[in-house]
């Protein structure tokens, strides 16, 4: 999952970039609206938490343009105190959610989390084999077991698991797992996908390489499962 933060405030801005990177999310930062309205047009993100009042182009007018190209990515609006009225106006422009500032930032990660869980637009639960991811904790289950994944094989898992049965390139993987600037090699790559399959072997999930491709999350042959009773 992908972050864009749109907040010209630092102290704000750099608390939310290092508890969002714990959590697994790769997080990119701009701090004007018009940087905002360049990024969210021209690359693929998961979710964007957009400060209203921002320098060159306020959040409401990004908010606007960006719906207006029928962009669907979901927005988490972060306004002051007295800026209530101002998201009533956000919603109505397509806003999501709203949170004042000041925030809790355990508050901020759950909303967050349910934002990028409704975009997916995939069940609360997702099952392949006998793994079962849940979006709302992030925790991925093989027979009732928590696997022990790192925030980033959490997030590789998160990519996979909503193209399931699909190929996924590794640039889409770098595009979802990576922020600007960080320079991720496909070697990189290669170990936290090797790393991962072993994890989730045991719940009869393939992570296949398609060579010079990428890789495919392979859901289990039906035939070869045992019928529902
Ligand atoms: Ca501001």
């Amino acid at each position: 999952m992908r972050i864009l933060i749109a907040e010209d405030d630092p102290i704000i801005s750099d608390g939310l970039i290092r508890a969002l990177r714990k959590a697994g999310y790769a997080v990119d930062h701009v701090v004007s609206g018009a940087e905002a309205d360049a990024a969210i047009a021209s690359q693929p993100f998961d979710l964007m938490i957009l400060d209203l009042g921002l320098p060159r182009m306020s959040g409401i007018d990004v908010l606007k343009r960006m719906r207006a190209r029928r962009c669907k990515v979901p927005v988490l609006v972060l306004t002051a105190q007295d800026g209530v009225d101002n998201c009533m106006r956000c919603l109505d422009a397509g806003a999501d959610d709203y949170l004042t500032k000041p925030f809790s930032l355990p508050e901020l990660e759950a909303r967050a989390r349910a934002l990028c869980r409704r975009g997916t637009g995939l069940p609360n639960m997702i099952e392949v084999g006998r793994l079962i991811y849940d979006q709302s904790d992030r925790l991925a289950r093989v027979n009732g077991q928590v696997l022990e994944l790192s925030a980033r094989e959490v997030a590789l898992l998160e990519v996979l698991l909503l193209r399931a049965g699909r190929l996924v390139s590794k640039e889409q993987l770098v595009d979802h797992l990576c922020s600007w600037g960080e320079e991720v090699s496909n070697n990189a790559i290669e170990v936290y996908v090797h790393r991962l399959r072993k994890k989730i072997e045991p719940g009869e999930v393939r992570i296949a390489t398609v060579r010079g491709l990428g890789y495919c999350l392979e859901k289990p042959d039906p035939a070869s499962q045992p019928a529902a009773v």
